[in-house]
């Protein structure tokens, strides 16, 4: 039978389907019937799916992004070990795949190769004369670092568009130099955390014996490391602090750089990244106190100590591209960072891997053969839908006056919503070395290409066009600076939205993704930006102060809720996040009743309402199942809530669910009307 695809959001793909079943609805092998929906949406909607469903032991949490990125991976893997790639011409991009790919699967030739891509750069550390010799060496260190490793000694150096001038682009320089994601493994004294530093010191123990040195040392060494980046931790913002980007702002000469920190050679630190003076001329200081901290730090530290911490840095979570002993070391870490089990299936580890460093060749070939142009203008059409049921919201919010009415809607006239799907122009990566022999090689040359590439932009006008993440990626994304949303191919596939089900079920899915990336630039962080990317104030000082009061019961409603014995959301973290859901929600469900609207009423399916099957739609796209180790790392770094949350409290803020599900006050999802949040 042919997919019913008369309505809105099943039309965009569906035309490609000829052959599918029937439009079917909600799929009720994945509810507990048990559960009601009035005690725990989250467990009603999804705990069919979250009993078969646990953690796999290689893995730290499974949700309902991990099955699509299984399945890609699937088709990911079987591209790469595919003759096209593997036996592609040399020195041609689809080669440098299968040259990676080969390269990491490779372990013999892993463990031949050693670290001997590492010894360089060692000995270079070793002969640092003097600490004032720190900077040059941090630079070399720096570019050994993909800006998605999420890690360089000392501090972070990227690029950014100016907050204050969006049309060009300048350095940006923010806190950092710790190797662990959050300063709370550092700082905090309850057992998780301590677990976590006893473990990490473990690690770095191990890897500096594995290094060659000799138990005294290594474990000396291990220790100033430890207290290097306690140090570094103890002088840096919370992550809530980090999401106010006016407080997060100070661009500088490098003359009131070198004021901050004297004992810094910034003009070495910028030649050795290969920036000119001129192009170097304007750096956005994102925390000055932390720089000055360092300062203090590298007065106070002996030149060992910094030797320790160089070395470490260019060799933590290198794990996977080097021989087997460093590989168990890290992987024991992870088992109490994480909670990981076991570690994954080689070839799946080296598609990831292959993924991150050419994800733009990879994609390519992807939506080739999975994402037709067609698809992607359907997309795009859906996308518009989502944003005029924005501008319709807009035009009619009860608390905004006419100034900032007419300021959002210019706003949103310039967001650019047209990323959908797969670039029309791809990354360019000839100018990147692969080699079949040396796996440890390709990772530190990838990285320099990468790091380099972000590097080259400062100086140069903003590129508009450019895509921060390859088109297979299951995720989106809204870019203040730039004004845009991103939806890649990646998260355009079932669950997310699926053209055999029902319109009410993608526009709970795929529709409040997308209505969630338009509305974060509504959000605390994102309404500080203008339309042009520029850091500006537009809401009047009347609207603002509505809006923050708004913001203020989302912050509430975080905070009140307890993740674990102990452990609470942090509401300011989170605002932005838990914002976009539940305007996004809105926005969809808005889409949908405009897209129903001058037709006859959509019939029960599986005994569900079209109303019931939007929300059950919403909380399929959130289930997830995670270990407590990962949601404790979640809750302490993470700006996203824990998925059941997610779920949970955007729908007890919204009046169409309580009708939906015939929500009765007392019942544990009951939130009086009063206490219901909305912003947009
Ligand atoms: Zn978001």
């Amino acid at each position: 039978m042919r997919a019913v695809c008369a309505l809105m959001l099943a039309t965009l793909l569906c035309a490609a389907t000829s052959d599918s079943p029937a439009a079917v609805g909600v799929a009720p092998e994945n509810f507990d019937l048990k559960v009601s929906p009035a005690t725990d949406f989250y467990r009603f909607a999804n705990g069919g799916w979250l009993a078969r469903n646990p953690v796999p032991p290689d893995r730290s949490y499974y949700g309902v992004d991990t099955e699509v990125q299984q399945r890609d991976e699937v088709r990911l893997q079987a591209i790469l070990e595919s003759p096209q790639v593997a036996d592609a011409p040399a020195g041609g991009e689809r080669r440098k795949l299968g040259d990676f790919y080969a390269a990491c699967t490779d372990l013999d030739g892993i463990e031949a190769s050693g670290v001997a891509a590492l010894r360089p750069i060692f000995a270079k550390i070793a002969a640092l004369p003097a600490p004032s010799g720190l900077a040059a060496l941090a630079a070399a260190g720096a570019r050994l670092r993909s800006p998605d490793d999420g890690i360089a000694p000392l501090f972070a150096f990227y690029s950014e568009q100016d907050p204050r001038d969006a049309t060009r682009v300048i350095g940006s320089l923010s806190q950092g130099g710790t190797a662990l994601s959050s300063r709370d493994y550092y700082l905090a004294s309850d057992p998780a955390s301590r677990a976590v530093r006893g473990a990490y010191l473990r690690a770095l123990r191990a890897t500096f014996g594995l290094l060659g040195d000799d138990a005294a040392s290594a474990k000396r060494e291990a220790a100033a490391v430890l207290e290097i980046e306690m140090q570094l931790a103890r002088a840096s913002r919370s992550p809530d602090a980090l999401r106010d980007p006016v407080a997060n702002t100070h661009p500088m000469s490098p003359t009131r750089l070198a004021a901050l920190a004297p004992h810094f050679d910034w003009s070495a630190y910028f030649a050795g990244l290969g920036l000119s003076p001129a192009r170097a001329a304007r750096i956005d200081v994102g925390q000055p106190e932390t720089v000055a901290a360092l300062d203090r730090l590298i007065v106070r530290e002996p030149l060992s100590a910094w030797k320790s911490y160089l070395r470490w840095h260019v060799v933590y979570g290198r794990g996977s591209a080097l021989p087997r002993r460093f590989e168990r070391v890290q992987f024991d870490f992870y088992r109490v960072l994480e909670g990981t089990r076991a570690e994954p299936p080689r070839g799946r580890l080296c598609t990831t891997a292959t993924n991150r460093v050419l994800g733009f060749a990879l994609g390519h070939i992807f939506v080739e053969r999975y994402f037709s142009p067609a698809a992607r203008e359907r997309a795009r059409a859906e996308v518009a839908s989502i944003k005029a049921a924005l501008r319709a919201d807009i035009e009619t919010l009860p608390w905004m006056s006419p100034p900032s009415r007419v300021a959002a809607l210019a706003k949103l006239a310039k967001l650019n919503a047209s990323k959908v799907g797969y670039p029309d122009r791809w990354r360019d990566y000839s100018a990147l070395r692969i080699e079949r022999a040396d796996f440890l090689a390709d990772v530190l040359a990838s990285a320099q290409f990468q790091f380099d590439r972000e590097v080259a932009k400062i100086g140069k006008p903003v590129d508009r066009s450019d895509w921060d993440f390859p088109p297979q990626t299951v995720d989106a994304s809204y870019d203040p600076s730039l004004n845009q949303i991103t939806i890649p191919a990646g998260i355009l596939q079932a669950p997310f939205f699926d053209p055999d089900v029902d319109d009410a079920v993608n526009f709970g899915g795929i529709g409040a993704v997308v209505g969630h990336e338009l509305t974060h630039g509504f959000d605390d962080e994102g309404s500080q930006y203008d339309g042009d990317g520029n850091l500006r104030a537009w809401l009047a000082p009347a609207d603002a102060k509505q809006f923050h009061a708004r913001i203020a019961c989302i912050v509430k409603q975080a905070d009140d809720y307890g993740v674990a014995p102990g452990l609470h959301l942090n509401g300011k973290l989170v605002a932005g996040e838990a914002t976009a859901d539940l305007g996004g929600t809105v926005l969809a469900l808005r889409a949908f009743q405009a897209a129903e609207r001058g037709k006859a009423p959509q019939p029960e399916i599986d005994g569900y309402t079209p109303l019931q099957r939007f929300f059950l739609g919403y909380a399929a796209s959130w289930r997830t199942s995670e270990r407590p180790e990962y949601e404790r790392n979640q809750v302490l770094s993470d700006p996203h809530p824990v998925a059941r949350y997610r779920t949970d409290a955007t729908v007890s803020d919204m009046d169409e669910f309580y009708a939906a599900f015939r929500i009765g006050r007392g019942t544990p999802m009951y939130r009086p009307p009063a206490e219901r949040c909305r912003i947009w």
